[in-house]
């Protein structure tokens, strides 16, 4: 994915108050911010500057062009003087895509011996900027709002994090999902309703038989699979039973072929994401483990046990992170550490955690999988690089989705871990495991997670508002007492504001 295929409109708001010579300095500093912002290697998409708005047509037209805009997937708003905020309503009734408020100002210091009222008149964002925010608040309108001046780190940082969330929120608007049978039975959270994500989220989600897929399997050729295992040489480790001569080497032909289906399955229908369920396996020969990793590797979001909430979450945070260091994967918290000098939590899955994760070059195994009753798959075993990273979820809550995220440090495993044979990651919740597993437990957060370390909770933020959902925050400064009015207000607030 290249980011830069997709615009962000720099929008300034005015008037016609002040004069034909005043506008013509707005629309000067304004294309100077919007090149200043397009030049900057932290601004991920393309900025495109848009004439100085100073009316309600003007300004309903651009909104409406925004909408209808391909590749536009968000404004940046500026008030440079002032725009008096009624004018505003019309176009803010009809937008459609994100909008994020720099409240900045073309100059950044005050020019002490020279201010006069022209100066004063001109740089007006003080004020003009307050009046626009009424007009969004008044209207509840999401948006992000950023503060200072346009050149500085924080403003660019905080600006590029919405850019990214943005570039997310537009790829999942009609974003297709693909379900390889249904869902785990019996599993809660994995379930949910799926009309609503469709509304609510703008993506799709559709099962499709497993024979669908086994047909397409079972039209790989031979050679397409010879082809496939050297990529698999190169790239990664493999132990001596999956060489040519080794006696797990069917097993591999079989993983590369499923690979090979599953990739023009989910080509050919133009999906985003999928799921995969142990228990709905009929004419594979084993649980797709490689495969789904090496998809997930490609940007593919994905969930097990049928969890398309997941799938479509790992999407999002594969968009959103796209150039950025460090990778992302589905995720399940699995087994803990409760040694009390630093309780820890272990996190991998049966096979599909993604190798973007991995710290060096990963090792490709055979091992028995005791569940579903299928051959022996191989799988890509790794340890992942220890820093900052994040979990998330998204839950369905029966009258609203909640995102969840706890942010959390990647630490070095307490030793290596001989017969474990998956990919892990072992993490230091923050603030610490006691109070994020309980916070995380009342919020009702689910199992299974996207994880990653390119993101922080701020993409998540600016994506939950985007999205108009619930976003509940769990780090250093989560305290329980808080967290638990949060959730009883939350409760209150998400169902008055939904109405009936
Ligand atoms: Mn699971």
């Amino acid at each position: 994915m290249n980011m830069k295929k997709f615009d962000v409109w720099f929008v300034t708001g005015s008037q016609h108050l002040y004069g034909e010579e005043t506008l013509k300095q707005v629309a000067e500093h304004s294309k100077t911010i919007a090149k200043a912002l397009s030049d900057s290697k932290q601004i991920p998409a393309n900025i495109v500057y848009k004439p100085v708005v100073t009316g309600p047509e003007e300004i309903t037209k651009l909104c409406i062009e925004a909408n209808t805009t391909e590749q536009c997937v968000g404004l940046i708003t500026w008030m440079h003087t002032f725009s008096p905020a009624k004018m505003w309503i019309a176009g803010l009734n009809a937008l459609h895509k994100p909008f994020v408020h720099l409240h900045t100002q073309y100059n950044r210091d005050i020019p002490w011996s020279e201010i006069d009222m022209d100066f004063m008149n001109l740089n007006q964002s003080a004020h003009g900027g307050r009046e626009f925010g009424f007009i969004g608040t008044r209207m509840g309108k999401n948006r992000k709002v950023i503060v200072g001046f346009w050149q500085d780190e924080d403003v660019l940082n905080s600006l590029e994090t919405w850019m990214r969330s943005a570039c997310a929120w537009h790829d999942l608007q009609g974003a297709k999902i693909a379900r390889f049978g249904d869902n785990m039975r019996e599993v809660a959270v994995t379930e949910g309703d799926k009309v609503e994500a469709q509304i609510r989220l703008g993506y799709s989600v559709n099962a499709y038989g497993l024979g669908d897929l086994v047909t397409v399997i079972n039209e790989v050729t031979d050679a397409e699979t010879d082809r496939l295992i050297s990529e698999y040489e190169d790239a990664y480790d493999l132990v001596k039973e999956l060489h040519p001569d080794g006696e797990q080497y069917a097993a591999l032909r079989d993983a590369a072929k499923i690979e090979l289906g599953m990739r023009r399955f989910l080509e050919d229908g133009n999906f985003k994401a999928f799921t995969t369920n142990f228990e709905n396996l009929h004419g594979m020969r084993q649980l797709p483990g490689l495969a789904v990793q090496r998809l997930m590797a490609d940007g593919y979001g994905f969930g097990a046990e049928g969890d398309w909430k997941t799938a479509a979450l790992v999407r999002v945070m594969k968009v959103m992170s796209t150039g950025l260091q460090g990778g992302t994967s589905f995720m399940e918290d699995y087994t803990y550490h409760l040694d009390p000098k630093g309780m820890k939590v272990l996190g991998a899955h049966m096979l599909e955690v993604c190798a973007s994760i991995a710290e060096g070059k990963p090792r490709l195994k055979i091992y028995p999988l005791s569940i579903g009753g299928k051959n022996d798959p191989p799988r890509l075993v790794f340890n992942a690089k220890t820093g900052p990273a994040l979990n998330a979820c998204m839950i369905d809550l029966g009258n609203r989705f909640r995102i969840i995220v706890n942010a959390v440090d990647v630490v070095p495993l307490g030793a290596p871990l001989p017969n474990l044979p998956v990919a892990r990651v072992m993490w230091s919740p923050k603030p610490n495991l006691n109070i994020a597993a309980a916070a995380w437990i009342l919020a009702g957060g689910a199992h299974h997670t996207g994880f990653t370390q390119a993101l922080t909770t701020e993409h998540m933020e600016d994506f939950a508002d985007m999205a108009g959902i619930e976003c509940l925050i769990i780090d250093e400064n989560t305290r329980f007492p808080d967290f638990k009015k949060e959730l009883r207000w939350n409760d209150v607030y998400y169902f008055m504001q939904r109405g009936i």
